[in-house]
This record gives C-alpha cells, sequence and structure tokens, in this order.
C-alpha cells in the first residue's frame, strides 16, 4: 500500500516537473510571473484519480467467514472450547494453569492468565471511566468444587432449579477458569442485577466485548445456552471472536458456532 501511493506520488511529481518543463519553455517568450501558477492545480488533478488502491483491499472481502472453522471449540485448553449441559468438558476433571486474579477476588479463585489480563484491564478502564470497578466474585472453580456447589444447590432448592443456575461437575466454564462473575465494589457476592444496573456496570456491559469477554448467558437466551440470566457471568472468549459476535448481533456462542441448543443434559 504505502509502496503503491509512493510511487503515485514520484509519477505525479514527475508529471507535474514535466508539465512546468513545458509552461516554462512555452512561456519562455512571455511573462514569468504567470507560469508558476497553474503547475500547483496541475498535481493535484493529476494525483486524483486514485481509486486503484481501494481495488488492491476489495478482493478481500471473506475473511470475516474464514476464522471459524479455525476455533477450537472442543479442548478444554483452547481459549475459544464451548462448554455446556451437551458439551462436558474432556476430560471432565480437567485443570487449567492458573494465576492469582489482578482484580481483588472475594473467594481468592485464579483465572487463566489471558482472562485475569483482559479482566485487569477491563476493571481499570471501567474505573477510569465511571469512577468505580468492580470485584471477582468467583473465577477458577476445581471439578470437586463444583460438585459441592451443584449438590448444595440442589439440596436448598430441588434439582430442576440448581440446573437452571448452576452447572453440574464438569460442564462449568468456571473450570475453565475463563469465566469471572463478577460484581460492584461495596456490593457483596449475592449475585443479581444490581452491578449491571449501575453505571460501572452498563459501561462494562457495552465495552466487555472490546476486552475479549461475552455475557454467557444473556436474558432470554435459556433454551438455546441451559441456565437462566446471568448479568455477572463474562465468559473470555478472545476478542476476535467477542468483536464478530458484537458487530453480527449474535449473542450466544451455541449460535456463533452453529451448535445445537443445549437447554439439557443429554
Ligand atoms: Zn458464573
Amino acid at each position: 500500500m504505502a509502496r503503491v501511493s509512493r510511487s503515485r506520488n514520484r509519477t505525479s511529481a514527475l508529471a507535474a516537473a514535466t508539465l512546468l518543463t513545458v509552461l516554462l519553455s512555452a512561456c519562455a517568450g512571455g511573462s514569468p510571473e504567470e507560469s508558476p501558477s497553474p503547475t500547483p492545480s496541475a498535481s493535484p488533478t493529476q494525483s486524483t484519480p486514485t481509486p486503484s488502491p481501494t481495488e488492491t483491499e476489495e478482493p478481500t472481502p471473506s475473511p470475516t467467514e474464514e476464522p471459524a472453522p479455525e476455533y477450537d471449540i472442543d479442548s478444554a485448553d483452547s481459549l475459544t472450547v464451548v462448554v455446556n449441559k451437551a458439551r462436558p468438558l474432556q476430560p471432565a476433571d480437567y485443570v487449567p494453569e492458573t494465576v492469582a486474579s489482578s482484580v481483588y477476588s472475594v473467594n481468592g479463585q485464579p483465572l487463566r492468565p489471558e482472562a485475569n489480563e483482559a479482566l485487569a484491564q477491563m476493571d481499570a478502564d471501567v474505573t477510569a471511566a465511571t469512577g468505580s470497578g468492580f470485584v471477582l466474585c468467583s473465577g477458577y472453580r476445581s471439578y470437586d468444587y463444583q460438585v459441592e456447589l451443584y449438590s448444595g444447590y440442589v439440596n436448598g432448592y430441588g434439582q430442576e432449579a440448581a440446573d437452571a443456575t448452576s452447572a453440574r461437575a464438569g460442564h462449568s466454564e468456571h473450570q475453565l477458569g475463563l469465566a469471572a462473575d463478577i460484581m460492584g465494589e461495596g456490593q457483596g457476592c449475592s449475585l443479581s442485577e444490581a452491578y449491571a444496573q449501575t453505571a460501572s456496570g452498563q459501561w462494562v456491559s457495552e465495552h466487555a466485548w472490546e476486552y475479549g469477554f461475552i455475557l454467557r448467558y444473556p436474558d432470554g437466551s435459556q433454551p438455546i445456552v441451559g441456565y437462566s440470566y446471568e448479568p455477572w457471568h463474562w465468559r473470555y472468549i478472545g476478542v476476535d471472536i467477542a468483536q464478530d459476535m458484537q458487530e453480527q448481533g449474535i449473542t450466544t456462542l451455541e449460535e456463533y458456532f452453529g451448535l445445537d441448543a443445549a437447554p439439557d443434559y443429554l
């Protein structure tokens, strides 16, 4: 590109110089004061016919469709793995490499490094923009911890209610270390819509995709994703996919990757 426009300029400069020579020789016998004025206007007209740079970019409209098949949505350690009620982690007791959360982690739970870095940047930016950040209420949770958590929900609320809000062990995005449950500073961790309704939470809702996060369980998506609305549960999927989903208006990973809806366990 740069080379194209550079040689183009040289061509027009050359043409202008030639024109100038012609004009000068033409005006050689006339008044020399008038000769310089037509030259500046001559070069812009010569450099304006530049439709070809756009032509060189035109033959590449396909990349929006091409990358999707490159994503690994099956391996547990892939940043783009899709886990739901129909797609368990493989192996079920997978343990990711994690780092301590840079954002204050209420339970001390860590995150995958990529998710941690993106979350920390988002927290810094939302704090700068709105004066208020968030805390991490849940990050990485082990298989065994998820067993405990899920059975606690079943004992407390019954299996149907538990399955609407809590993943069975081996099916949780939290076991990937790529999911972050967040609430506003000072709001505690009884997960609710409270944070999403604040200016800080709204900023996160609008900008999370820029950091590679998507709201994994959007309002009304339970027939597809299998869980009720969770305005606090952000899944790190990477900026490329998050941005693509944003631009295409696609809100679930199942729809984005053309996967079957996963309302229930198989
Ligand atoms: Zn969660």
